[in-house]
């Protein structure tokens, strides 16, 4: 594992801040094919640095290269490739209907970029979720500095490299540090903060930035369900399941935390899950090239606390000297136990059971809202019931973790798990404002509005009634 970075920034974080105020003031962010331009060469330099940034994520946790290719890389390519092609049109005044009281008038919608952006990440898809935002916030016209995790100091030292060979400083920088850094970083007032990390930390970051009013996503974590109904295809469901919760060994926000599957499939289900983990991983998971660690002793401490007491379905060993945790399975652990506390954010799978919608009801109601949530049913009814019921920022039916693949569909929290949301167009959605602007005609002045009223009552309510 690399080591952490410990400093505080190495970056003189107020005059970083006002050369990218000046920048954006002169309008040198306003020129969209130059925008274009910036993104193209960002997109190169990153195709040619898939080698190394596979290596740092090593590096950082021993993620595999299939893995960072997957979830990191290719996911950041594909978003630069739609955003280059999208841009003019995004950026472009959107024309739409004006209205009867406002004759004669064209209307519009300007997309204003807001400024000065702050985008700090967190360490567990560290490429992706620093560079990702800061896509966005470039395509809409602003300037941004990113923080990325002192957890995963490999892949932040090579993303500042990369920005460095494509930006001005004053355009688009990677500042190093921990969290006296972000702290410092939050002092300053931004034109727009993107959060991604911890809940606690998003409430931080929410107060910081409260005083100046500064609008922000929250991009955070939560207890994530997943419900099996008896009707699933359990091969598949678990198949699937394996997949989306054991990929990054687990340390993913929208991995699916634990499952809430009908009584009398738990066991066919179990079954097979430990088929597939073997299928995946291997009779030695320790060996295994396509199983990563966990980020740091921190971490791999935190996770350990949770399987005290509990019983193994499968899985529960560990070796500290590594931050090694195998697949676990445990069997219905109680709602006070330290696993069902908070976001596992680990390879942990607690297996929970029920007989009936109001059992799936009191545990997924006993925690505040998930980013995701999941339901694997051949009954079609029942998983539209289940994803209209419940509050979530976004999920699957019959699948897990890959609504995020989806550039048009939005990608946030709700409630405790964050606001807004991201990927394709709603980036450059959310990083801009959106300015309304009537352009009125002047060849006549209807003179209905202006007072003296007398006698004009009975005409505004016809108008009035008409939009
Ligand atoms: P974290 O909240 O500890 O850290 C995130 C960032 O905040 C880091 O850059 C860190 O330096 C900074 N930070 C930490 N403490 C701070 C403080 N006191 N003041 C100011 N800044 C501070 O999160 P993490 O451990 O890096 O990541 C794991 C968490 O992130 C999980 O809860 C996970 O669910 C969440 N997450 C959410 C998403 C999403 O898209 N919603 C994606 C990935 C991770």
């Amino acid at each position: 594992m690399a080591e952490e970075i410990k400093t505080a920034a190495e970056v003189d974080i107020p005059k970083l801040l006002s050369s990218q105020k000046a920048f954006f003031e002169a309008g040198h962010t306003l020129d969209v094919s130059e925008r274009i331009d910036k993104l193209k060469a960002l997109k190169e330099l990153i195709e040619s640095k898939e080698k190394e940034i596979a290596a740092a994520l090593f590096a950082d946790f021993r993620k595999p290269e299939f893995e960072t290719y997957a979830t990191e890389t290719a996911l950041i390519l594909s978003e630069l490739k739609f955003t280059i092609k999208k841009l003019g049109k995004w950026a472009k005044p959107k024309k739409v209907k004006s209205t009867f009281l406002n004759f004669p008038s064209t209307d519009y919608i300007y997309s204003q970029p807001y400024g000065n952006v702050l985008v700090l990440a967190p360490w567990n898809y560290p490429f992706q979720l620093s560079v990702s935002p800061a896509i966005g916030a470039l395509a809409a016209g602003n300037t941004v500095v990113i923080k990325p995790s002192e957890y995963a100091p490999a892949t932040s030292q090579l993303t500042k490299e990369i920005f460095a060979e494509v930006f001005p400083e004053e355009q688009a920088t990677v500042v190093l540090g921990g969290v006296e850094t972000s702290e410092e970083l939050l002092q300053q007032k931004w034109d727009y903060v993107f959060f991604t990390g911890s809940v606690p930390v998003g409430r931080i970051v929410a107060k910081a930035i409260a005083p100046n009013l500064t609008p922000a996503t929250l991009e955070l974590g939560g207890k994530n369900p997943c419900i099996i109904h008896k009707s699933a295809k359990i091969e598949l469901a678990a198949k699937r399941i394996v997949w989306g919760k054991f990929i990054n060994a687990g340390q993913t926000c929208i991995s699916p935390d634990y499952i809430l599957i009908d009584k009398k499939k738990k066991t066919e289900f179990t079954e097979v899950v430990k088929k597939e983990i073997k299928a995946a991983f291997g009779e030695d998971i320790k060996k295994s090239p396509d199983y990563a660690r966990i980020i740091n002793k921190k971490n791999f401490e935190r996770l350990q606390a949770m399987l005290e007491g509990q019983t193994f379905i499968t899985g529960g060993e560990t070796s500290p000297e590594d931050n090694y945790m195998a697949p676990t399975l445990l069997n219905e652990p109680s709602l006070d136990s330290e696993v069902m506390q908070d976001e596992i954010f680990g390879p942990i799978l607690p297996i929970l059971t029920f007989s009936d919608e109001t059992e799936i009801e009191k545990i997924i109601n006993h925690y505040p809202d998930p980013l995701a949530l999941y339901v694997f049913a051949e009954d079609k009814d029942y998983s539209e019931e289940i994803l209209k019921k419940y509050r979530f920022g976004g999920g699957a039916s019959n699948d897990v973790v890959v609504h995020i693949a989806n550039k048009n569909l939005p990608f946030g929290g709700v409630g405790s798990s964050g606001y807004g949301g991201y990927h394709g167009k709603f980036s450059f959605d959310t990083f801009t404002h959106k300015k309304s602007i009537s352009k009125r005609g002047t060849w006549i002045d209807i003179p209905l509005r202006y007072a003296p009223y007398a006698g004009k009552l009975p005409l505004i309510k016809k108008v009035m009634k008409r939009i």
